[in-house]
């Protein structure tokens, strides 16, 4: 997968950039301007560069190697990763977020969207319910060797994935990869709705997987802190919500009760900027999204964001996409300064 794509006589521009997060967002942005002859600076708190490219998404879509050909592009021309380092200025971190921005002459947050999407409904946090990103980092860490194979949890026989969007898909296919023997696709719309679309369901169906509709969890039971059953409403489908799509609408007097030894919620994320002390100076939506203009640039001056960061939990081709604009902000950034 290329980042980079030098021109013969590139520009010399002056300047030390910092990027936080070396997903798509941020390799993207790396690439443009290290060609620019800017000096680059990638911090990442995994082992390896890649965010969710190496460490969420399948091989079958994005094939391993290509990222890390990319990677290995980039530092050839000179991007210096500093891996394994968390950034933040609250929680426990390796570097600091403010020290960050003082040192270098321009920022840019690329740090996703990670921290989980909850339910909200009784027993959530038994032994046993996962929340997808974090559980599928934590399968890649072991897979490539990070992590002893005795950190990842077990699945049990039977796993519950909710959700409908690529996120549940690829839970679901993980679950099968682990030696789970029976898959279901819980979902509170029907499969005409699911953001993964028809053929991602079908593909699953076609691999044993059950995919179950027009039901949402409200509740699990367990024994001895782990998860043993899962409580489900059945739901109809309701006017059009903030989305655009029908309303999914609970059934009173629905419920029904599912054996389970795993659940996998996929039901998306939300952004998680390196900071809770410097909110102040850079705003922050509710939701947790990094407020940016068009051009990539937070409220903190000589501090830009770019993908699920500022975007909310999005896909690759728009995090390229806004690393490359945050980028050439940081460039028109830079020249101005000079
Ligand atoms: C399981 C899963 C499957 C997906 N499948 C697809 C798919 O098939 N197709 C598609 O288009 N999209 C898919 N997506 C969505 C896509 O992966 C994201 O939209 C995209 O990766 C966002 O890019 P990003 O650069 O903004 O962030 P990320 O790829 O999330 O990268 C963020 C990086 O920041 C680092 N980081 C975070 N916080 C800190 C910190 N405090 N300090 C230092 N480093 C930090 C992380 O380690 C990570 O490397 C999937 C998402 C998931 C979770």
């Amino acid at each position: 997968m290329k980042f980079i794509k030098c021109r013969e006589v590139a520009p010399r521009l002056k300047g030390r950039v910092a990027i936080i997060g070396a997903g798509p967002a941020g390799l993207t942005a790396a690439g443009f301007l290290i060609c620019e002859g800017v000096e680059v600076d990638v911090y990442d708190m995994l082992p390896e560069a890649g965010g969710l490219l190496l460490f969420g998404i399948p091989e079958f879509r994005i094939p391993k190697k290509g990222v890390r050909e990319g990677v290995k592009e980039l530092s050839e021309k000179g991007v210096y990763f500093h891996l394994g380092k968390k950034v933040h200025d609250s929680e426990v971190f390796d570097v600091d977020f403010s020290e960050i921005v003082e040192n270098y002459d321009a920022t840019l947050i690329a740090t996703g969207a990670w921290e989980p999407r909850r339910l909200n409904v009784e027993g959530e946090e038994l032994d046993g319910i996962f929340h997808a990103a974090p559980y599928i980092v934590k399968y890649y860490l072991t897979k490539f060797g990070y992590s002893p194979p005795s950190s990842l949890p077990g699945l049990g026989s039977s796993v519950a994935v909710i959700g409908a969007g690529l996120t549940a898909v690829d839970s679901a296919l993980l679950a099968l990869e682990i030696g789970v023997k029976e898959v279901s696709l819980v979902y509170r719309r029907t499969r005409r709705e699911a953001p993964a679309g028809e053929k991602e369901l079908k593909m699953l169906e076609e691999k044993g997987v059950k995919i179950v509709e027009l039901k949402a969890p409200v509740g699990f039971k367990g024994e001895d802190g782990r998860v043993r059953q899962m409580v489900t409403m059945d739901v109809k489908l309701g006017p059009p919500d903030k989305s655009g799509r029908p309303s999914p609408v609970p059934v009173p007097g629905s419920e029904k009760v599912f054996e389970v030894d795993s659940v996998i919620v996929a039901t998306g994320g939300r952004s998680t900027p390196p900071f809770k002390k410097n909110a102040d100076k850079i705003h922050v939506a509710e939701d947790g999204r990094i407020i940016v203009d068009d051009k990539r640039r937070t409220s903190w001056k000589g501090v830009f964001a770019a993908g699920d960061v500022e975007s909310g939990p999005s896909l690759i081709g728009p995090a390229l996409k806004s690393g490359l604009i945050a980028a050439e902000s940081i460039k028109e950034y830079l020249i101005k300064r000079v």
